[in-house]
């Protein structure tokens, strides 16, 4: 039988999923892709396999499904009819926080997950539901090997300064420190470019991560220097949902002048803030571009404003910058955003070349651009499998 890993990306009300086939030789790619999402609304399992075929396209009351584990049992159960002929090796989780110690991925045991729990007050929208998943998998196939892959890990290898806050020295101690996220994404694109743009590989390297969540990661010689979510995945850029970078005294005074509650303000800050907020209207980017409203526009400018000016920072982190890389859903199809970003970006030395960006790249900087900018997708799933594959030594 041949053997497959399966990954698992638990959220708050969705639980994604990709089988991996593990070829002897070459990259291994998915045999289906899917989710559950909906959970607590209205459940629903969508799945295709790797042609992109629609194999799973069922809804449940949520009686019927009411947690990740019984959606669990719904995949485990589409997959095994599907795919008799293969047999499940392994188990990879994105888990979101590895806390100050994690720079690789974990084979799970009973003490390894009671010290993922330790993390949950550092990621408490997240975290338990990672959790969840893997103790959903020893539930239902106990025997199962698994292994956490961090959204963390990636950024161990910043300095202490780039870790710090400026707050009393103790807090540094019990973990109130700069941790960074999206490190799957960012380990895939260093992992890629020495095939794709081996010029810049080992250079200086900003890469921006602009999907519905969003951040901005310093790559040098294939190694995070430094990243602009810290604490939690709030902090830096603006994004679909969350507004970034903020004072932190409007915390205080929405606390302390208006009476908002701390689960209010963490609603307004996760839910509601962002482009949605700012828009009005909503936080798919497609929506945002085809609409003519001027709160859309402004969205859309304070996005790439913000963009902009994390860039001048992290360059500045780098000593210098060679290269712009940007991925996910905004990076990866957005032209006019990532021509946005690039005019106010002019000062540094980057020219782009609209032909090319208009086709999403890979290179879409003039030949004479002094930074070259590139179009790189990610793929997180790959950078999970990868990692189980190794560690379970498939
Ligand atoms: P991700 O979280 O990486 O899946 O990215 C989701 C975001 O990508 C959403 O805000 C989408 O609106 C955005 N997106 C996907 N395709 C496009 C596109 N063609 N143009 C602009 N934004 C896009």
């Amino acid at each position: 039988m041949e053997k497959v890993i399966l990954v698992l990306n638990a959220g708050s009300s969705s639980l994604k999923f990709s089988l991996f086939a593990l070829p002897a030789a070459g990259e291994m790619r998915p045999l289906a892709v899917g989710q559950v999402e909906g959970l607590g609304t209205a459940p629903r399992l969508k799945a295709k396999d790797g042609q992109g075929e629609v194999i799973a396209d069922t809804r449940w009351s949520t009686a019927e499904v009411a947690n990740p584990a019984q959606a669990l049992q719904e995949i485990i159960g589409l997959l095994r009819s599907r795919f008799q002929e293969n047999e499940l090796a392994g188990v990879g989780h994105r888990v979101v926080h590895g806390g100050p110690d994690y720079s690789a991925p974990l084979l799970i045991s009973a003490e390894a997950l009671e010290k993922l729990d330790t993390f949950v007050p550092l990621a408490p929208l997240h975290q338990p539901h990672n959790l969840a998943a893997i103790r959903a998998v020893q539930q239902a196939r106990p025997e199962l090997a698994q292994v956490a892959c961090f959204d963390t890990a990636f950024h161990r290898t910043q300095s202490m300064i780039a870790d710090l806050y400026g707050l009393p020295y103790e807090y540094y101690e019990r973990g109130i420190r700069r941790y960074g996220f999206h490190g799957l994404s960012y380990e895939y694109i260093a992992a890629t470019l020495p095939a794709v743009a081996p010029e810049i590989a080992n250079g200086r390297v900003v890469v921006a991560h602009l999907g519905s969540g969003a951040s901005m990661c310093a790559i040098h010689n294939g190694r995070s220097v430094g990243s602009s979510m810290g604490f939690t995945a709030l902090d830096g850029l603006m994004m679909g949902t969350r507004p970034g970078n903020m004072d932190p005294g409007i915390v205080l005074y929405l606390l302390q002048q208006e009476g908002m509650s701390a689960k209010q303000i963490e609603d307004l800050l996760y839910k509601r803030s962002g482009l949605l907020g700012l828009s009005g209207i909503g936080n798919d980017m497609r929506v945002l571009e085809a609409s003519d409203s001027p709160r859309a526009r402004l969205a859309i400018d304070l996005f790439t404003y913000r963009i902009a000016r994390e860039l001048g920072g992290l360059a500045a982190v780098l000593g210098g910058l060679d290269a712009l890389v940007f991925t996910a859903g905004i990076g990866e199809n957005s032209a006019r955003i990532r021509q946005l970003v690039c005019e106010k970006a002019r000062w540094l030395g980057v020219e782009l070349d609209e032909a090319a960006n208009d086709q999403n790249g890979s290179r879409i900087s003039s030949a004479d651009s002094r930074v070259s900018v590139w179009v790189v997708p990610t793929n997180e799933e790959l950078m999970i499998a990868r990692h189980t594959r190794k560690l379970l030594g498939l």
